[in-house]
């Protein structure tokens, strides 16, 4: 199930936002300040961000998120009468905002869609490849492949972005939920990835699904 990450200082609203989206099943991350919010953002799937936020505010935190090319869909929340600074949260990047006090229904109904647009499919199909989001299932020429979740996690983060160079650093982030500046071993990453290519069948010299771009990370090899 997705995760969203919750960026909330008032801790009355991120109670109700939380337990609102808990109920429909979905993972939550907390987050209190916008410093949190850009450390935490590489773990979750959407962002629900207040903008009104101590220290580093909600724009800065969308700024920052687009800058380091993190494009997980942001839903942002903004107190009544700021409209300025809303207008500037969509400037910046944010995808959908609500008005403070909002229903919490409706902010359910606009996570939903926003999430629905940004995996407009259940499945990926590239090549001979293809992989069930929701079973979390992958098939290679029909064949189901046995896959670690750790492995899956790395594939899906692959695939779901063909042409897109992930460094290590990002893919510790996203796959691992390492934090920013962490000293996990980036070697992990290549340990993964040459297992994953070795499920896959995919020779490193002349890859069909995985690439490596020297100096900089891997990508997954789009398919015209
Ligand atoms: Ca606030």
């Amino acid at each position: 199930m997705e995760r969203i990450l919750v960026v909330e200082d008032d801790p009355q609203l991120a109670h109700l936002v939380t337990a609102a989206l808990q109920h429909e099943g979905y993972t939550i991350l907390l987050a209190i300040s916008g410093l949190d919010a850009v450390e935490m953002a590489p773990q979750a799937d959407l962002m629900v961000l207040d903008l009104g936020l101590p220290g580093l505010g909600g724009p800065e935190v969308i700024r920052e998120l687009r800058e380091a090319d993190w494009n997980l869909p942001i839903l942002v929340l903004s107190a009544q009468g700021t409209e300025e600074i809303r207008v500037r949260a969509l400037e910046l990047g944010a995808d959908d905002y609500l008005t403070k006090p909002m229903s919490v229904r409706e902010m359910v109904a606009r996570v939903r869609a926003l999430l629905r647009r940004s995996r407009p499919t259940q499945e990926i199909r590239i090549g001979d490849l293809r992989i069930l989001l929701k079973q979390r299932q992958a098939f290679r020429a029909q064949q189901p492949l046995d896959l670690s979740p750790t492995e899956l996690d790395l594939l899906l983060t692959l695939a779901q972005n063909p042409g897109e160079v992930w460094s290590r650093e990002r893919l510790l982030q996203r796959v691992w939920g390492a934090e920013r500046g962490s000293t996990v071993d980036e070697r992990v990453v290549d340990s993964y990835v040459a297992l994953l290519r070795r499920k896959l069948g995919d020779d490193p010299k002349t890859p069909r699904y995985i690439e490596t771009v020297f100096g900089q990370g891997y990508r997954f090899v789009q398919h015209t």
